[in-house]
């Protein structure tokens, strides 16, 4: 018998990051295709879940989160992300940021209402909005305007069916950061065309050069129409504790528990308590984090601008670099395999985060200097230099 796969589920592209990384992880290959920090969640968050474990904290929370983790998380959503938001009303703990996109996605959005989203970008927005048969509408984030989005021209795309303008900034896979010019005329658009907005905040610590991520619901007027969707993952290294949040309004809020309800119950109790360790405990091992990407960021930037045929502007957060790759002569598949067959070197196309990611390459620098040279040396060697 052939298994019935919705349509829904055939219509997806598959995961091309999938698909690279199991190439990238065979022996002698340098890969650069992974996002997530190389460091390990530090010591004493660890002890924080090994705590509760033994404290027999092994019973469902409320489906919003435990009330202490999401007092520790409002308190710094104050801290870093000059937020205001309830505690008690305004905040779901979640299973991963991506599990706060989904949750916030089905809340909000209803078939065949249109939603705006950066093309290049995190690709799970295209994938969530298909799944609610929602229809993407990219925007569009070119190199010749420093990756951030050209105004009018989301504006002109706009139509009574657009619900949902998604920004990300930080961004992935561009890593530049919104001015704050450009966050307050998102606002404006945002306004006049009536959107409910999704701000994707999850490395709003990875920024360099003194600069602050803004986080779009604190400009005026936009707090009621925004979820900002955060996680553990980046900013304390917890990529595999799968734990995030969203704030908004109470009612979104309450929309996003009653899924909740239905698909995870919660998120695991024992880590929400290692996830309190993390938030109410020092914080310097985040600066410390930051300042080695830092690093590596003025390295990886100084490397690929003398592989030939690669041209790179420096990024502002994040720990992803995005090449532009035009001048090898070869498309973004072409030359990730070229890499692959020819440096061992494994980095992610841009095609795969939209159509307009064409013509670049994403580089993580979440690894070693050491292994960043020998990649960077590897490159210049296969492409002739
Ligand atoms: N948003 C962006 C832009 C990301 O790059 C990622 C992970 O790569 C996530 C959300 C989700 O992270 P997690 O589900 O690990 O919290």
């Amino acid at each position: 018998m052939e298994p019935h796969l919705s349509s829904r589920v055939r219509a997806f592209p598959p995961s091309g990051i999938r698909k690279i990384f199991d190439l990238a992880s065979r022996p002698g290959v340098i890969s650069l295709a992974i996002g997530e920090p190389d460091f390990d969640t530090p010591l004493h968050i660890r002890a924080g879940a090994k705590d509760a474990l033994d404290r027999g904290e092994t019973h469902y929370s409320s489906n919003l989160g435990s009330l202490e983790l999401r007092r520790a998380i409002a308190g710094r959503m104050a801290r870093v992300n000059r937020q205001t938001v309830d505690a008690e009303t305004e905040l779901i703990v979640t299973i991963g940021g991506v599990e706060a996109l989904y949750l916030a996605m089905a809340a909000i959005l209803d078939p065949g209402d249109e939603v705006l989203l950066p093309d290049p970008g995190f690709m799970v927005y295209r994938s969530l909005s298909m799944l609610g048969d929602a229809r993407p509408l990219p925007y569009q984030l070119r190199i010749e305007n420093g990756f951030y989005p050209d105004l009018a021209e989301m504006e002109a795309a706009i139509t009574p069916r657009t619900r949902l303008l998604i920004l990300n900034s930080p961004g992935n896979p561009t890593g530049q950061l919104f001015p704050r010019e450009i966050m307050e005329r998102l606002a404006g658009i945002a306004e006049r065309h009536n959107l409910m907005v999704i701000s994707d905040e999850v490395y709003d610590t990875i920024v360099y050069d003194d600069q602050e991520a803004i986080s779009f619901a604190t400009l005026p007027g936009m707090k009621d129409r925004t979820v900002t969707v955060n996680s553990f993952s980046k900013a304390y290294a917890m990529t595999g504790w799968r734990l995030g949040y969203a704030a908004g309004h109470p009612e979104i809020i309450q929309g996003m528990m009653k899924i909740q309800q239905i698909v995870a119950a919660c998120a695991p109790t024992m880590l929400q308590s290692g996830a309190l360790v993390a938030l109410e405990s020092r914080q310097d091992f985040i600066t410390e984090m930051v300042q080695e990407y830092q690093q590596r960021r003025d390295l990886i930037t100084d490397i690929l601008n003398s592989v030939p045929g690669f041209r790179c502007i420096k990024p502002e957060g994040a720990f992803y670099a995005f090449p532009d790759i035009r001048g090898t002569g070869m498309s973004s598949t072409e030359l990730c395999e070229f890499l692959l067959q020819n440096a061992k070197v494994g980095c992610v196309p841009g095609t795969v985060f939209g159509s307009n990611g064409e013509g670049f390459v994403r580089i993580s620098y979440a690894t070693s200097r050491e292994r960043l040279e020998e990649a960077g040396k590897r490159m210049s060697r296969a492409l002739g230099c």
